[in-house]
């Protein structure tokens, strides 16, 4: 294969033609991306990676689908903006494949979200005894409107009929396919002292001159202006649990149902992390969660429990590890039934090939990591039927130990194989090595960033001038001497899912890197061995908050900068608050709309009433250093700290916050980007600069290189030991080898992934794990280092 550009390029059909692009840091940059091809983005974190792939070219493909919906629609869309670019060409549909977590819908299970759950209840309505029904027999996560689960099942042979009569599919009617049940403390529901309209419920959102409590007294069922305690039996019984029954209130028709049922539908159908604040803290006041006693957790009715293949049933079928699972339906001799049992098969070896072979089917979405999501994400597309797509991958090695890279690298080739253009943003130079076509950015990060600094080949790329270029060929060089721990925390007998009674002794005031395999059992170590006291996470997870959290709220540094603000236009520091007076009114200080969507993902919009400011015009009458608050929010972290260091707006209390955030690498943030835009590594490098302040303690770290290029693992590496050095103990779980070669100490942990890993197969030096190369990751790490 040549140069697929200067092949190309002559062709319009053939390339993605980006002119003038200018989303967020972006200089008005053209290019021409190969298509049907494997093209990745390099670049320092901060550099304009996503702006070009995700906020250009991916949200121009979405958004002119959205154009092709019917005009009865997009009613009901606002337009969402377009991007920052003159002129895109040649787009095809995009297919975003992002970290983002799986589901927030507590039925979703690693088989519900591929399509292996469908085909293995076709398998079991085919080959299942005693036969009970077709395969939506077998569903516990069927969608329904009306939240109850209830769908009327065809009928099969006499048989099934008793079986599937009433029944809600396959799904434990109990628990309806959640595989929990839960308690409801009564007396955290409502006040039986008070009457209703004298605020008796305490549930959010119940306030007693809202909308709910005027329902609540106008349906006649009881008379709300009497003490809960007065209710007769009858009563209680409709104010907490009455079926849904249509009420006439002020002429309109409306539905009236017990509180208790409401509560289940409204709060409890969702999964824990996508509930409001405000609603999770009442749910953990108010519920207790068990294992459903009915289907024991395995979300399935009875029929479809009892039913099975060779003493096998289809939840134990979910529940095996899917390495198991594979061979149990390689081992089914049943010629009739052989072109199912190949796709099953075809279905299970993506998920073995693409290293996820330790999980289970019944697994929770919700409880995948990131990478474990991604890939899982990549499955779905791979038996897509579909072509000419532009499928856009986020950082796809994520999670995988180096030996898992290559299978990874051989699903990004198949896709683009099928016909597909493959764009992804990647710093592994084990993937950039198997790109067609380099798009690296720079120079640097933010202002300093937001240029095309090469584009060609790979081998083209190892002669370039760049960052990426002079560190394609990096080798990390073994430390001389390591640190010698002061202490160490004692693991006795840990089993937490598949560890296998391990005995390790994790040394203190070092810098000790965990490594192994994906689904080796590291997580299973750290998070889950230790004791919960003394130990500081530093995880990638969501950050916990509003919309209109960012940097500057979440680290705090808004509050000195508020406080200047006030002191310098002698006003009230609120008015500079996104949630006080001083806000806009229409967009609550958020800057954006938001429109929740039925059938679609939520969009948004720029406000228009303050274009995306955030703050009254009366408010930005006010400057400091002449700027107003809503020009200071757009700084980047390295500018607002240049301002708060010296001259009229000094703010040592800022600054101070500021060189925290510039320590961990985040100098290119802007203080106003909302949390929810940032990457996982971004989240968890803004978690530890708001850590760094403080003194002793233990910090684990799980693969805080995520995002990062090799010059920027560099100041990362500079910083932890930095915090070693000032009498920490961190601990990190890393695949990057320029991390496991600047350890102190490694524990190695394998030697394959679930039942096959567990164990600690090896502890020590890094030094002595590459002179010994009887572990995966001492063979490839003695490749990495000179
Ligand atoms: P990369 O993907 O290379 O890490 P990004 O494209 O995410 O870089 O970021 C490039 C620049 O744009 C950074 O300065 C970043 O802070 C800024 N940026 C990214 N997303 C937003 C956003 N939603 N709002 C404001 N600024 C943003
Ligand atoms: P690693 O961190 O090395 O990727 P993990 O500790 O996440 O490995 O996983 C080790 C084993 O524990 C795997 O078999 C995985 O499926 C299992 N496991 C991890 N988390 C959970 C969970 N929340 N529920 C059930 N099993 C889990
Ligand atoms: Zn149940
Ligand atoms: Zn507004």
């Amino acid at each position: 294969r040549g140069d697929p550009v200067n092949e190309h390029v002559a062709d319009s059909h053939n390339v993605i033609r980006v002119q003038g692009a200018r989303e967020n840091n972006l200089k008005n940059v053209s290019l021409e991306i190969p298509k049907r091809r494997l093209t990745v983005f390099t670049g320092v974190s901060g550099s304009g990676k996503s702006s070009l792939v995700f906020g250009t070219i991916a949200a121009e493909s979405q958004r002119m689908i959205n154009e092709t919906y019917s005009a009865f629609l997009q009613g009901f869309m606002p337009s969402l903006s377009r991007p920052e670019v003159d002129r895109l060409e040649g787009l095809t549909t995009a297919i975003i494949v992002d970290q983002e977590r799986l589901g927030a819908n507590p039925r979703s299970t690693l088989g519900t979200a591929t399509d292996a759950n469908a085909l293995l209840r076709i398998l079991f309505s085919s080959l299942g005894t005693p036969h009970i029904g077709g395969p939506q027999a077998y569903a516990f996560n069927v969608p329904s409107a009306s939240g109850s689960g209830a769908v009327t099942v065809q009928k099969g042979n006499k048989i099934a009929e008793k079986a599937t009569f009433h029944v809600t599919g396959g799904m434990c009617p109990r628990c309806e396919g959640m595989g929990v049940v839960n308690d409801i403390d009564l007396t955290e529901i409502f006040d039986e002292n008070l009457a209703i309209t004298e605020g008796a419920i305490k549930v959010p959102g119940y306030t007693a001159d809202g909308w709910y409590v005027k329902l609540f007294a106008n349906a006649g069922f009881f008379d709300a202006s009497k003490p809960i305690k007065t209710f007769n039996k009858r009563q209680l019984h409709d104010f907490l649990y009455k079926e849904p029954v249509k009420v006439k209130m002020e002429g309109a028709n409306m539905t009236y149902e017990g509180l208790i049922p409401k509560i289940q539908k409204s709060m409890l159908s969702k999964d824990k992390d996508a509930m409001q604040p405000h609603i999770r803290r009442f749910v953990e006041r108010a519920v207790t969660f068990q294992t459903c006693p009915d289907c024991a957790g395995t979300r399935l009715a009875e029929g479809a429990r009892n039913s099975t293949i060779n003493g096998v049933s289809i939840a134990d079928a979910c529940a095996m590890q899917l390495t198991d699972l594979a061979e149990w339906i390689r081992g089914l001799d049943e010629p009739a039934y052989a072109p199912l049992l190949e796709s099953l098969s075809a279905s299970l070896d993506a998920f073995v090939n693409i290293g996820l072979g330790y999980l289970s089917l019944d697994r929770p979405a919700g409880t995948l990591s990131g990478g474990e999501a991604q890939r899982t994400k990549l499955i779905r597309h791979l038996g897509s039927a579909l072509t000419d797509v532009t499928y856009v991958f986020d950082e796809p090695t994520i999670g995988l130990h180096p030996h898992d890279i290559q299978r990874m690298n051989e699903l990004l080739l198949q896709l683009r194989d099928k016909g597909n253009t493959v764009l992804v943003v990647e710093h592994k130079p084990e993937t950039i090595a198997i790109a067609d076509h380099v798009v690296d950015l720079g120079p640097l990060a933010g202002t300093k960033g937001g240029e095309i600094t090469f584009t060609g080949t790979v081998a083209e790329l190892r002669e370039s001038d760049t960052l990426t270029g002079k560190h394609f060929s990096y080798r990390a060089m073994l430390k001389d001497t390591v640190r010698k721990p002061s202490g160490n925390i004692e693991i006795r007998g840990a089993n937490t899912h598949n560890l296998q009674d391990v005995d390790v002794d994790i040394p203190l005031g070092v810098l000790c890197v965990v490594t192994g395999v994906a689904g080796s059992g590291k997580s299973s170590l750290v998070a889950g061995s230790m004791p919960k006291d003394e130990v500081i996470y530093i995880d990638q997870s969501a950050i916990r908050g509003s919309r209109r959290s960012n940097p500057a709220t979440y680290t705090g540094v808004l509050d000195p900068i508020r406080k200047a603000f006030a002191k310098a236009n002698g006003v009230k520091p609120a008015l500079f608050s996104s949630n006080s007076e001083g806000a806009c009114p229409t967009c609550k200080g958020i800057g954006m709309i938001f429109t929740e969507l039925g059938f679609m993902a939520t969009v948004s919009s720029v406000c228009d009433e303050c274009g995306g400011k955030r703050f009254q015009a009366s408010v930005l009458e006010y400057k400091l250093g002449g700027l107003d608050i809503s020009e200071v929010l757009s700084l980047s972290v390295s500018e607002a700290r240049a301002l708060f260091s010296q001259g009229e707006a000094k703010t040592p209390a800022a600054a101070k916050v500021l060189g925290q955030l510039e320590d961990v690498g985040l100098g290119y943030l802007s203080l106003g980007q909302p949390l929810s835009t940032l990457s996982g590594g971004e989240r968890q490098r803004i978690k530890l600069a708001t850590h760094l302040g403080e003194k002793g303690g233990v910090y684990v770290l799980d693969e805080p290189t995520t995002g990062l290029h090799l010059a920027d693992v560099e100041n990362l590496l500079a910083l932890l030991d930095r915090l070693v050095d000032a009498g920490k103990s961190v601990i990190v779980i890393e695949h990057h080898q320029a991390v496991m070669a600047h350890a102190d100490w490694i524990i190695d942990l394998g030697p394959g992934a679930g039942s096959a890993g567990g164990r600690v197969v090896y502890e020590g030096t890094p030094r002595a794990l590459v002179s010994n190369l009887s572990t995966l990751t001492g063979t490839h790490l003695a490749q990495y280092v000179s």
